[in-house]
């Protein structure tokens, strides 16, 4: 995967990770958040009844203090009625305890008189309500906050009076002190108008409705069920903004007097709470982000490493760093599109590199080859490509607008190779050959590989620059060829190839001194099939040792027939391959073939071509050395087609010399080449040996050989090439 696929990846995982958070965020706030509401109710609810159980506990010890008073009625010992509730005081923490009568007088444990308002509040209030507890009060004493609980004294069923209780608040605040769900959490207790009658702290406000009017709560219709709900003595919940900061208020009403104990919790706390499980949470998810992208990097960049890894082994020559041809396939469509104005794919080769490996080491061959390499890289052009295929073939894609120019840049390329790889010590020239296949046709790489090699073999063969184009005709070739390397073993098995025998006169008698044995190919489709069609393949294939072998003893076979039918004979030469030269078995392989059919050894005369005797004229040589041994004679064939000196003759001692037939093409309408013929056949004469001329096919060609002393003549003159049965009438 490529660095910018895995930054796509990266981003994508950051967004998801991203929204991962917010809503982590979110699930995790509204959980808290109901944990909070919670635990606000709860601590809430428990306030209440705290506060609940205090004020009634204070109501309840007010009404046992009146039933005590009342059942004194009337006092007489009024000192004792205030010790009394001097007592009282002091045991319940009141602020005053007091009697106030209807007939208007008063008894109080702070023995003062008191504010005549306030005596008509406490006593009217109590008369009416028998058990009563104020609103918050401001005590005319001092001015502080109280309460008032009071409780209605009666005398033999009629009421007289009131006792009552002054509280001060603080006696109430510290039960509502207690913070509610969190430090910044409070509670107040209000009546049903929103007035806020006690509080465990300093509130910045006495009317709770008003305080949230305020407060620009937004949501009217939730604060108004809110405000109905506490009205009606209901429960009630309330989420609201106040001084910027997010709230929640639980109301639950109370026992007394329609009252109302609100707690209230910011939701500031919990949210602090959220944030910092949520950034915890945050960091880990981040962590454990980062630390699987990490992991997944590295192991993208392992297998990216492993992939090269592969790529290289499967793509990549290790010698020459070069592509291999796997590569090369599957790149060279890509390439050859790039190349609208003409391609060519060459097959580059060093000719003789087996034996520079052979003579100079492995080493030496590893090197060459990566400066071939180098050498081909450095003359590529823009868009081309190359690869080594096999050992020392390297196969190049490259532009080709015209077959010159093509030319001179691979001989530029060869003879860099040949200036830089060979060594100065060494003899060896590094000669490189290239087969080129110009694309003009829509076919696969491999055929397109085939033609620019079946070029390569034709360049190999070449002299000059060894570069060859790939031509249709070599094609063609091939295919014929390979269609006779299939059918030739049958042939031979069902006798296909036949002998055919074509006479040599003397040129001073006329008499038939002789005849060559010529094979022939009866083929079922082709007809009659000259031997130069498939002599040189089976050269290649060396199966002409066996045809060879087989025409032999055909010829032998028939000679010793006729020879049993009675019939005169002449020596048959007999044509064999250079494939034979290195072969020991050839020279026992004939005689044995000879000496199967009892046949005298110097009717049978073996022709080898000149150039197959310069090409090793050491082993030509022995081997007609080893032929005269057996009785056998020798001539060469074709003589003067290849470049044959007097030395060479001399040494090699041979019966006759075959004049190549090229010597009398040009004999009518050339007199130099009369003269030619003649100075050859005199140094041949000199030289003392029979000078047989082939392609003898006029009166006048006899007349001129017979004048300047020839000894034997062959061709259509006298005969063309004979089946058996014609020649045996010959013989005669
Ligand atoms: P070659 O040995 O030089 O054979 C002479 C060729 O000249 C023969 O061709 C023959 O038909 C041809 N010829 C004879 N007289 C005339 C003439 O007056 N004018 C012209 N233009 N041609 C004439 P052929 O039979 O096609 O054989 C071609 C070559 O094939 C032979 O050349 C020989 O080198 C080779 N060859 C033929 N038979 C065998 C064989 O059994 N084994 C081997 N190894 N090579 C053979
Ligand atoms: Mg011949
Ligand atoms: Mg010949």
């Amino acid at each position: 995967m490529s660095f910018r696929v895995f930054l796509v990846w990266f981003l994508l995982g950051a967004c998801l990770l991203a929204a991962g958070v917010v809503c982590y965020w979110q699930y995790v706030g509204n959980i808290l958040e109901r944990e909070v509401r919670v635990q606000v109710e709860v601590a809430g609810r428990d306030t209440a009844e705290d506060f609940n159980r205090a004020v009634s506990w204070d109501q309840q010890v007010v009404n046992t203090i009146a039933i005590t008073v009342q059942s004194e009625y009337p006092w007489k010992d009024k000192p004792g009625l205030v010790k009394f509730l001097q007592l009282q005081t002091k045991y319940n923490h009141f602020k005053n305890l007091g009697v106030i009568t209807l007939d208007g007088q008063i008894f109080s444990s702070q023995e003062k008189s008191l504010d005549p308002k306030w005596v008509q509040y406490i006593l009217g209030n109590t008369l009416e309500k028998e058990i009563f507890l104020s609103d918050r009060q401001p005590d005319p004493e001092d001015g502080n906050s109280v309460l008032v609980a009071a409780a209605i004294l009666h005398s033999q069923q009629e009421p007289i009076g009131a006792l009552f209780a002054v509280l001060p608040l603080e006696r109430y605040q510290t039960i509502l002190e207690l913070p509610i769900g969190s430090e910044t959490g409070f509670a107040f207790v209000v009546d049903e108008k929103g007035d806020v009658e006690v509080s465990g702290q300093k509130l910045s406000f006495d009317n709770i409705f008003t305080a949230l009017r305020n407060a620009q709560f937004t949501d009217l219709n939730r604060f108004r069920l809110f405000q109905q709900e506490v009205e009606n003595g209901q429960v009630s919940f309330l989420r609201y903004n106040f001084e910027n900061q997010r709230r929640f208020a639980y109301g639950y009403p109370l026992s007394m007097n329609r009252w109302y104990l609100v707690s209230v919790l910011p939701t500031a706390a919990v949210e602090r709470q959220a944030r910092m499980l949520t950034w915890v949470s945050l960091g880990l998810f981040i962590f454990i982000f980062f630390i699987f992208f990490l992991l997944a990097g590295y192991l993208l960049r392992l297998r990216a490493y492993n992939n090269q890894r592969l790529f290289t082994t499967a793509f990549v020559d290790t010698l020459t760093g070069a592509d291999n041809l796997a590569r090369m396939n599957q790149i060279f469509p890509d390439y050859l599109e790039e190349m609208p104005e003409g391609a060519a794919l060459a097959i580059f080769d060093i000719t003789k590199f087996k034996v520079i490996n052979d003579l100079y080491g492995y080493e030496r061959g590893n090197q060459v080859l990566q400066r071939v390499a180098d050498i081909i890289r450095e003359n590529l052009a823009e868009g081309e490509t190359f690869c080594r295929s096999t050992a020392d073939n390297f196969v190049l894609l490259l532009k080709c607008e015209e077959r010159s120019k093509l030319r001179s840049r691979l001989n530029k390329i060869a003879t860099q190779i040949r200036r830089d790889c060979t060594a100065n010590d060494a003899c060896l020239m590094v000669d490189s050959a290239f087969g080129v296949y110009e694309i003009t046709e829509d076919i696969p790489f491999f055929i397109m590989l085939d033609r620019a090699h079946l070029a390569l073999e034709y360049a190999k063969n070449q002299s000059g620059d060894k570069i060859q184009f790939y031509d249709e005709k070599y094609r063609r070739q091939i295919v014929s060829e390979r269609r006779i390397e299939n059918s030739m073993e049958l042939a031979l098995e069902q006798e296909a190839f036949s002998v055919f025998f074509q006479p040599k006169c003397d040129l001073k008698t006329g008499k038939i001194r002789g005849a060559e044995a010529l094979v022939r190919w009866k083929d079922d489709e082709r007809g009659l099939v000259r031997p130069d069609e498939f002599i040189p393949l089976f050269e290649r294939n060396r199966f002409i040792l066996r045809l060879d072998m087989f025409i032999l003893e055909r010829v032998v076979q028939r000679l010793a027939k006729w020879e049993q039918e009675g019939k005169k004979l002449v020596p048959v030469s007999v044509n064999f391959s250079r494939q034979h030269l290195n072969d020991s078995r050839y020279i026992p392989q004939i005689t044995r073939v000879v000496d199967k059919y009892r046949l005298p050894h110097d009717l049978i005369e073996v022709e080898l071509t000149e150039n197959m005797i310069l090409d090793n004229i050491k082993l030509a040589q022995n081997v007609v050395r080893g032929l005269h041994n057996k009785g056998f004679s020798v001539s060469m064939d074709d003589f003067g087609s290849g470049y044959s000196s007097l030395n060479v003759l001399k040494n090699l001692q041979f019966d006759s010399i075959k004049l190549d037939k090229e010597f009398l093409a040009g004999f009518n309408s050339n007199e130099n080449a009369k003269q030619v013929i003649k100075g050859t056949v005199e140094m041949l004469k000199s030289l003392k040996m029979l000078v047989i001329a082939e392609g003898v096919e006029t009166e006048e060609q006899v007349q001129f050989l017979r004048d300047i002393g020839c000894d034997v003549a062959q061709g259509y003159f006298y005969a063309k090439p004979l089946a058996e049965e014609n020649f045996k009438g010959w013989l005669h």
